[in-house]
């Protein structure tokens, strides 16, 4: 994680109605220099200054549109913005107005452990091992899997990239997130015996020379914190509550809580299901607080409430929040440029094929498990 040193005093005496009024005037005198990109998984504080908001794949997307302005203001974590420094054209400035607003699952990959089982896999897999990793994952893993044929993937398109992988290769290491690979590659007919986890903490990740060569997946040993938290056991008390409800869930949920699910959606694909269902229609979802949050309000005619009784929160997310989106946006009003993330070329050349792999896989799919 990186260090974000702390504000001025003065952003903690605004009150919040001064914090609205000075990100609009920023916003105001910035006028088509600036664009401000908004993850759904953001508070609503913060949301509302957003031109765009999206998934991490739709973000992509929209930064690499970006040709006019000259500043887009990520409100998301470190690994997006190093996305969309790398989508963006040269010259367009990427800000992450919290530089300690990282991701826990992308921190549980580092390349030098990616470089070491890399060796260890491709000396004992015994074929080609193609890898893949989620875009929630740091721009030098993005690099690596660009270098060596691989590409990234979002929950969006796992099942896409997936199937284009075992065109390329007989083997996948997938990474970060165990989950998503997992529930991906069942939802596509691989038996669970045909994975394995791959601990980096381990000497060969913790596997037998056999398991190596006999599996076809290798899956990294890395999770998301905040849909970690969803349990079988939510499923069960939901049911048990009223079996009225719809139960949907994010593939980073794991494969016990998948397999309890009635569907199983990406982000935008969570938004879109609520959105066309019929009035009255009942749904407990499993992914961040926020956006669910936001989902039972857009959506007063249906009942949407979270899957779990615990906060399931975004707690790196969340430090992205007004005080923060003021004082870089005043930055750049007075001609300066705070927390810019910059990519190196060499990185961010690699990086990019591994994404443009990604983008070309892009269209819509069923969910992986329903
Ligand atoms: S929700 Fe999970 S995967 Fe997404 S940014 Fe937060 S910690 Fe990372």
């Amino acid at each position: 994680m990186l260090f974000q040193p702390p504000l001025p005093a003065k952003y903690d005496d605004y009150s919040r109605d001064e914090l609205v009024d000075r990100i609009r005037r920023c916003k105001a005198d910035l006028g088509g220099r600036l664009v401000i990109l908004g993850h759904h998984y953001q508070d609503d504080d913060v949301i509302q200054f957003a031109d765009f908001t999206g998934d991490s794949l739709k973000l992509s997307q929209i930064a690499a549109e970006q040709r006019q302005a000259e500043f887009v203001v990520f409100c998301g974590v470190h690994f997006m913005a190093e996305s969309a420094d790398i989508l963006t054209a040269n010259g367009v400035k990427v800000v992450l107005p919290d530089l300690s607003a990282g991701c826990s699952m992308a921190d549980m990959a580092e390349i030098e452990q990616l470089e070491e089982a890399w060796d260890a896999l491709v000396d004992m897999a015994g074929s080609t091992v193609i890898p893949i990793t989620y875009v929630n994952s740091t721009a030098a893993i993005k690099a690596f899997c660009g270098r060596h044929g691989g590409a990234c993937c979002t929950s969006g398109n796992a099942k896409r990239v997936l199937e284009w992988a075992l065109s390329q290769g007989e083997k996948v290491l997938f990474l970060p997130d165990q989950h998503l690979g997992r529930n991906t590659a069942y939802a596509m007919g691989y038996s669970l015996d045909e994975m394995v986890v791959y601990d980096p903490k381990r000497r060969d990740g913790g596997l037998a020379a056999d398991r190596i060569r006999e599996a076809r997946f290798y899956l990294w040993n890395g999770h998301c914190s905040v849909h970690q938290l969803f349990t079988p056991e939510d499923a069960d008390e939901i049911r048990r509550l009223d079996d009225g409800y719809s139960i949907m869930v994010h593939p980073e949920c794991s494969w016990g809580v998948v397999q309890k699910a009635d569907c199983v959606g990406s982000t935008e694909g969570i938004i879109k299901t609520v959105s066309e269902s019929a009035p009255g229609s009942k749904w407990a979802i499993g992914t961040e607080i926020h956006l669910v949050n936001r989902l039972a309000n857009e959506h007063r005619d249906k009942v949407v409430r979270s899957l779990a009784r615990v906060q399931c929160l975004c707690t790196t997310m969340y430090r992205i929040d007004m005080k923060h989106l003021l004082c870089s946006l005043e930055a750049l009003v007075a001609g300066r440029i705070v927390n810019q993330i910059l990519v190196d070329p060499e990185t961010s050349r690699y990086a990019q094929i591994a994404l443009d792999r990604m983008l070309s896989h892009a269209a819509p799919q069923p969910a992986p498990a329903d």
